[in-house]
């Protein structure tokens, strides 16, 4: 992508000044295109890329100023530097400089072939966006703390963000086998929601893609729980914590799923007041009508304040905050399994592999980057000895570019620290055969998310080393739907460990 700059803005000076003072003002222009502009620009950049003040006029008591630049010394990063310069040269002669007004600010972006333009109409800072083919033309409304603060580098990042997603295109472009297991026997079976419902296992909840588990369907979530407990948190050594599940917008905006993942999100909010007559005509409402006002409540609530759980491990990253962990803490191994998650996913009919609340078992580690890895590869070849020698499952895994380096435009940032199946930032995702649809389902994943957590809550390390994290989410959905899929729900065909886990099918209820 190709980016143009044009900015406009005058510099105010504390005193009228002569027009003999024209020339000195020219000559520092020149000097900044020339010297200033340039510092930190890597030789062989063409001129037309670098920061160049391509217009100058001199007026009473302020200076009018025209900064064109490509990508290097952009223009309101050559408009500072050449404010700082001017102030020295016109200190010599009690002249101050004051404050910056910006009268314009253009970009043209000129983006590859095939790639669709964005709308970025409804941006704030945009006063216009209009595209020639594939010229995309935005002016911004700035005033000069907005170019301090860097806001049209950022507003650029999003248009490239915008490119770089649309040729990314999705998660399956960027999927490669790991591993496969030994095929099973593949024969058709059934949906196992539909023999779970058939049987009373399970019924649906009122929410949307929820469900209610009976005792029969609980007690293979604990078999699972059990089994990740002995023979993966346990020896691994991993710690249980508590995270809250309810995140508030804060660990949201820290963590980066601020930037997208508003579309799933369940949200939250809070009544205006806890006053009992605020809100005596939606309980007298409900009562005379049998109905629940919900408009009516929407004017008494505030917020969102923020949303279900979603992701599962930012909220632990505020217990960090700020702090710096001693080295021999580290690496630093928890978990989390206290509540569940929520998702809108996508609509339709779903089984119990794609719920809106779901529950999961939330692994998180910390430490050096190679602790980092280390601890995802260890974790790795323990899930395989899992579902190899005790679940007896039809897997295979593959690396996949995780949502946020998507979202987030880092694909260029990838970082290698190892050869081995989990040896950079990015996800491992476990999937399953599933025999009565013919397709894999995604039951767990293993992911290093390199710095990003550390870096959005402040988080450092005593000997100064880098700090990366990693993850690991077991869906037990995901995990009982992959396991019934393959093993049918009879125990006869089960394998034995799972079996004695799960112990004999215990119903409480018969229905007539
Ligand atoms: P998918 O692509 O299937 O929607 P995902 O990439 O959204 O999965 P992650 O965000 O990686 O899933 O979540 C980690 C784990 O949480 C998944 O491997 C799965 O076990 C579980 N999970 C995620 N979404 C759901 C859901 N809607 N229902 C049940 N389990 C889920
Ligand atoms: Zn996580
Ligand atoms: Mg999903």
């Amino acid at each position: 992508m190709q980016v143009h700059f044009t900015l406009k803005a005058s510099v105010q000076l504390s005193a009228i000044i002569s027009p003999d003072f024209e020339d000195i003002i020219r000559k520092a222009a020149e000097e900044a295109n020339n010297v200033i502009f340039r510092k930190g620009v890597p030789s062989g950049i063409d001129d037309s890329e670098i920061g160049r003040i391509t217009g100058i006029t001199v007026k009473e008591n302020y200076i009018e100023i025209t900064i064109e630049s490509g990508t290097y010394t952009r223009v309101h990063d050559a408009l500072f530097r050449f404010r700082k310069y001017l102030a020295q040269i016109l200190g010599k002669y009690r002249v101050g400089v004051r404050g910056i007004e910006v009268h314009s600010y253009d970009i043209t972006a000129t983006l590859d072939s095939g790639v669709p333009v964005p709308n970025l109409s409804k941006l704030p800072f945009v006063k216009s966006a209009r595209n020639d083919e594939n010229k995309l033309i935005i002016s911004l409304s700035l005033s000069a703390s907005d170019l301090e603060n860097k806001v049209p580098d950022r507003i650029l990042r999003l248009i490239e963000e915008k490119a770089e997603a649309s040729q990314y295109g999705g998660k399956g472009e960027h999927w490669d086998l790991i591993f496969e297991s030994e095929q099973k026997n593949r024969s058709k079976k059934e949906n196992p929601t539909d023999e779970m419902l058939a049987k009373g296992w399970i019924k649906h909840g009122l929410s949307r893609g929820q469900w209610i588990y009976g005792p029969e369907a609980v007690r293979l979530f604990r078999a699972f729980e059990r089994l990740v407990m002995e023979k993966i948190i346990g020896p691994l050594g991993f710690t249980e914590m508590i995270f809250p599940k309810l995140v508030p917008w804060e660990v949201w905006m820290k963590s980066g799923h601020a930037k997208g993942v508003y579309p799933e999100i369940y949200y939250v909010s809070v009544p205006k007041t806890r006053d009992p007559l605020f809100w005596e005509e939606v309980s007298d409402y409900f009562k005379v009508t049998g109905e629940v006002p919900v408009d009516l409540i929407r004017d008494k609530i505030d917020g969102p304040i923020g949303g279900l759980c979603y992701a599962q491990c930012p909220s632990f990253w505020p217990f960090l905050q700020g702090e710096t962990l001693t080295n021999d803490c580290l690496p630093a191994k928890i978990f989390d399994r206290s509540g569940t998650s929520h998702r809108y996913e996508s609509g339709g009919i779903h089984g119990i592999e794609r719920v809106d609340e779901f529950h999961r078992i939330e692994i998180l580690w910390l430490g050096t980057p190679e602790e980092t890895v280390a601890i995802a590869e260890s974790l790795h070849e323990a899930y395989k000895k899992v579902f190899i020698e005790i679940m007896e499952l039809d897997w295979r895994c593959a690396r996949v570019t995780p949502w946020f380096m998507a979202q987030e435009g880092l694909l260029g940032d990838v970082k290698e620290t190892g050869t081995g199946c989990c040896s950079s930032i990015g996800t491992t995702d476990y999937e399953a055969f599933l025999p009565y649809n013919e397709t894999w389902l995604e039951f767990q994943n293993v992911s290093i998310n390199g710095d990003k957590y550390p870096k959005g809550f402040n988080v450092k390390i005593q000997s100064g080393s880098e700090c990366w994290s990693g993850c690991s989410g077991i869906g037990l959905e995901r995990w009982t739907a992959a396991f019934l899929a393959q093993k049918g729900l009879d125990m006869a065909g089960w394998p034995e460990l799972i079996k004695e886990y799960a112990g004999r099918e215990k119903s409480v209820f018969k229905f007539c």
